[in-house]
């Protein structure tokens, strides 16, 4: 392929690289907990077969913040670098709701995402993965307008963490069930360059997008809707409930109604195989640890890879 401007050997180095990401092993792990600190969350990962994984900024259900330590910190930067992992996918606490209809709420979680990106810096080039909240019969477009108001004040031009809209399933009163709802918050951003999407597979089929029955259809209607650019992660989860339902009750691989095939499709789908994917299915790690194998193993991946 030609482009404009690219003297012949920066090419023949582009056709390298190419080769090199689709070979390169999957960016595969799980949800884990933070209790043990940071570098004994990077040895669980390590240990399970991950190259990323996901876990709470604070805690999921209150809202406190530990502080970091930074030593800690440091470690797992350093076992992240050392055993080539890829960028992780944190996740903002469940009580953090930007469009609440309780100026407190709202105050809260404005807050707590600017915290919790002030921290992100401590481990930065990474992805915040958010809920963008519920609308609690405010409606979608009132919703919509207090998340882009947040966002634009937590947001900080210059951070090193792209903060990430998670696809929901549609319960209750939740915004961002549809790839519309999603791709107004984007428009309405100031600094949408900070934006980008973590498609849920669970929460798009229960919200009524079928990836298993045609995935390339619901990858085509992203990128005609949101833009494929924008995709950066992916939490792959099976689902309890039939397409359509909105219920959001996850399911491990292969014992929902989505199916293995499905995400066998999605590990090898070029548009997809390179985004890091974080199970959140109903696990112990053990239950992880084969699920990350069977990942893998769909990929064409030895055992040891990774
Ligand atoms: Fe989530
Ligand atoms: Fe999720
Ligand atoms: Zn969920």
């Amino acid at each position: 392929m030609l482009r404009g401007g690219r003297h012949h050997r920066a090419t023949r180095k582009d056709s390298v690289t190419i080769r090199e990401a689709h070979t390169a092993p999957l960016c595969v792990g799980c949800h884990l907990s933070t209790s043990e600190g940071y570098a004994a969350m990077g040895r669980r990962a390590l240990s399970l077969g991950a190259t990323t994984f996901a876990f709470f900024t604070r805690n999921p259900r209150g809202g406190n913040a530990k502080a970091l330590d930074a030593d800690d910190v440091l470690a797992l930067r350093a076992l992240l670098y050392d055993n080539g992992f890829g960028k992780l996918v944190a996740h903002a606490p469940y009580t953090m709701n930007l469009c609440s209809a309780k100026p407190e709420t709202v105050d809260f979680a404005r807050r707590a995402m600017a915290g919790d990106l002030e921290r992100m810096e401590s481990l930065p080039g990474n992805y915040y993965n958010f809920h963008p909240g519920s609308h609690v019969k405010q409606g979608a477009d009132r919703g919509i307008e207090l998340i882009c108001a947040g966002l634009d004040e937590a947001l900080e031009q210059g951070q090193s963490t792209t903060v990430l809209l998670e696809t929901m399933a549609g319960k209750g009163s939740e915004v961002g069930r549809t790839f519309e709802e999603l791709a107004r918050i984007i428009d309405g951003v100031h600094h949408d360059e900070l934006l980008g999407v973590c498609l849920d597979t669970c929460h798009v089929w229960d919200g009524g997008y079928d990836v298993a029955g045609d995935l390339e259809g619901v990858l085509a209607e992203f990128d005609r809707v949101i833009g494929l650019d924008r995709l950066k992660a992916l939490h792959l989860n099976d689902s309890k409930n039939p397409c359509g339902a909105h219920k959001d009750r996850h399911e491990k691989l292969g014992q929902g109604h989505i199916g293995l095939a499905a995400f066998e499709r999605i590990v090898n789908d070029a548009r997809l195989r390179d985004l890091p994917m974080i199970l959140e299915t109903p696990n112990e790690l053990e239950g992880y640890r084969n699920e990350i194998a069977l990942l893998r193993s769909f990929a064409g991946e030895g055992p040891d890879c990774g």
